[in-house]
């Protein structure tokens, strides 16, 4: 990014924000519905330029094997005393081509530990390299649902979008200046520890929780919803009646668990069609209620709602701002400040659409 744009772009980042207080100022932000997505965007990098370690990994396995063989063609054409149709020369200069590559493999595997990452894009080492995609970033837009204004957008590095339901929800509260919202945001963003945070702070999320069932065996027995929760022993209750008490709570994984006593899982009647081991074991999340309270708010309506909330923006911004969903400029700065841009562009072209452009031009002068 050449210094002399900075103030141009710095610019264009005001101004952006401005146009989102205006429009909220107007009414065309309601603020009441609002919608968290993502979408990758690429960077100004090729999937060349990509250092990953799983990569180099795999490239210096292979190259050992090559090296291994060019060595055995010139054991053998040594201990051959006849014409065994090898060019030893040929392969010499092939092991040195081999040597050559497996000395860059070693160098960027020392670079990545040096850096303490498992993967680098040389070009653009802001970005990071996302499945399908190549060099990219995450871009997350918080999007209003009476008009479908962006309130706010941010350019990430996060390939997922686990950790981004309350950074973004803040962001929009703190765009619009109100303390109360409701968010909603499709599976990928459920996270309970942001959303009891959110909750806390009058932000009420509408998540559809992504855990696993905690199925055992081949799938065919009881799964977690058949064993009930009470919280006031922290216990719970499987379907043939008996108490599983906690057991072991592993904060790594985010989950406690609890089992049934051996000799009642021994002698019970449902045991086929629950246990594959002596007991069975349960695994709860450890914010599972508030998963659950998110799980029962995101009911189809209100995901259908989500849907027609953020699928029009993002298109816009991916096929008919951008044209394809690639910035030009590099680093995060460089894509934060074509991004902001970008939905400048999207909430002009929106309030322009809803108040026409004379009555738009109108309210901007008095503005
Ligand atoms: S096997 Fe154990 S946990 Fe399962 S239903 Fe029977 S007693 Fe309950």
């Amino acid at each position: 990014m050449s210094q002399r744009h900075e103030p141009v772009f710095i610019e264009a980042l005001v101004v952006a924000a401005a146009f989102v207080r205006f429009c909220r100022g107007q009414g065309l932000i309601r603020g009441e519905w609002l919608a968290i997505d993502g979408s990758k965007f690429e960077a100004v990098a090729s999937r060349k330029a990509v250092l990953s370690r799983e990569r180099l990994l795999r490239e210096q396995a292979l190259l050992e094997r090559r090296v291994a063989e060019y060595l055995e063609q010139l054991d053998a054409a040594d201990a051959s005393e006849g014409d065994t149709g090898i060019d030893a020369a040929a392969v010499r200069e092939a092991l040195q081509v081999l040597r050559q590559q497996q000395a860059q493999a070693a160098q960027g595997l020392s670079r990545l530990e040096a850096l303490g990452t498992t993967q680098w894009v040389m070009s653009e080492p802001d970005a990071k390299q996302m499945k399908g995609h190549g060099p990219a970033y995450n871009v997350q837009t918080v999007v209003d649902a009476e008009h479908g204004l962006i309130v706010t957008h941010a350019v990430t590095t996060e390939a997922t979008d686990n950790t981004s339901l309350q950074p973004m929800a803040e962001a929009a509260r703190d765009a619009l200046g109100q303390s109360t919202l409701k968010v909603v945001a499709d599976a990928g963003y459920s996270n309970g520890a942001q959303a009891e945070a959110l909750e806390a702070q009058g932000i009420v999320p509408y998540v559809p929780a992504n855990r696993a069932v905690n199925n055992q065996g081949d799938g065919s027995l009881f799964d977690r919803r058949c064993f009930t929760y009470h919280e006031a022993t922290d216990t719970m209750r499987c379907p043939a009646g008996q108490t599983l008490r906690r057991k072991q709570l592993q904060r790594g994984k985010h989950r406690v668990l609890y089992a049934a006593e051996v000799a009642q899982c021994t002698a019970c009647v449902l045991r086929s069609r629950c246990a594959v081991s002596s007991r069975r074991i349960v695994a709860r999340h450890l914010h599972e209620a508030v998963l659950q309270r998110m799980q029962d708010r995101a009911t189809p309506a209100v995901m259908r709602l989500r849907r027609c909330i953020v699928e029009h923006p993002f298109a816009a911004l991916k096929y008919r701002i951008f044209e394809k969903p690639r910035f030009m400029l590099r680093g995060r700065w460089g894509a934060g400040m074509e991004m902001s841009l970008a939905t400048l562009v999207w909430n002009l072209k929106r309030a322009m659409a809803v108040l026409g452009a004379t009555e738009l031009r109108e309210r901007l002068a008095c503005g």
